[in-house]
């Protein structure tokens, strides 16, 4: 079966000498990609790639590491954006408390603008949070509607149960690290009807290529590490999985 990349960055740089060969690639052997925005330039780019490849979905959003862009005049533009139907989700939104590019106080007040936008116009909203599980789980219990994603899922298992009624988790190549004890915990715990499949590519590319740049056809080794963990065969994981992806960003399977 084949399988859904469930966030990608394939308009990162790491991309720019053979794009369209990786992008060859996803057609021939993937079902589809969602690429994810990350401030206003790869917002439209995700729009643009949506566009032009039957096999690509998009979100549009300000990661909190790249929120020096967000202003009143750019949220517009990303409502316009938004309106497309092949635009799936807003995000990636959050905290990064990691990297701490702008005060604690300036990314929860983005955030919950964000929030706030993805509720307007009725979408699911893909979330990042490093070293801000607390907050990140504080600002979204002031949303109860809102439903998502939590990418590449860094917190324990039992805020993941607390989590799962309205969010699933994004399970990336970090599951195939060495030290990946509490994540792995998280995968044997949670039902695998609460998983969705990432790269995050270019970043976390799974063993046995870590070091290497990740690409979405790699979501496969995520995918064989789940069903070694939870003891199932590869094909259940790849079919529930896509069926997964499929009810959260809302993409029937009459449609590509
Ligand atoms: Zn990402």
């Amino acid at each position: 079966m084949k399988l859904i990349d469930s966030h990608a960055h394939m308009d990162n740089d790491a991309f720019d000498c053979d794009r369209e060969e990786v992008f060859q690639r996803i057609e021939e052997k993937m079902d589809f990609i969602v690429n994810i925005g990350y401030d206003l330039e790869s917002s439209k780019k995700s729009v643009e790639y949506a566009n032009k490849y039957d096999f690509v979905y998009a979100t549009v959003g300000f990661h909190p590491d790249e929120i020096s862009g967000y202003s009143q005049e750019s949220l517009e533009i990303l409502e316009d954006l938004a309106q497309d139907p092949k635009v799936v989700a807003i995000g990636e939104i959050g905290l990064d408390y990691h990297w701490m590019t702008h005060p604690k106080e300036v990314q929860q007040d983005i955030f919950r603008k964000q929030l706030n936008f993805a509720r307007k116009i009725g979408k699911p909203v893909v979330i990042h949070s490093r070293e801000a599980m607390e907050d990140t789980i504080n600002i979204l219990n002031e949303f109860p509607d809102i439903k998502g994603i939590f990418h590449c899922y860094p917190g324990s298992v039992e805020s993941a149960k607390g989590l799962v009624d309205r969010f699933y988790l994004g399970i990336g190549g970090v599951l195939t690290f060495k030290n990946a004890k509490k994540l792995i915990e998280v995968v044997k715990e949670i039902p695998l009807e609460k998983l969705v499949l990432e790269t995050d590519c270019p970043y976390m590319t799974p063993a046995p290529f870590r070091g290497k740049r990740n690409e979405p056809l790699y979501v496969e080794y995520v995918a064989r590490k789940i069903a070694e963990i939870k003891n199932i065969d590869f094909e259940t994981v790849a079919e529930i999985t896509n069926k997964n992806t499929r009810i959260v960003y809302g993409i029937s399977e009459e449609i590509k």
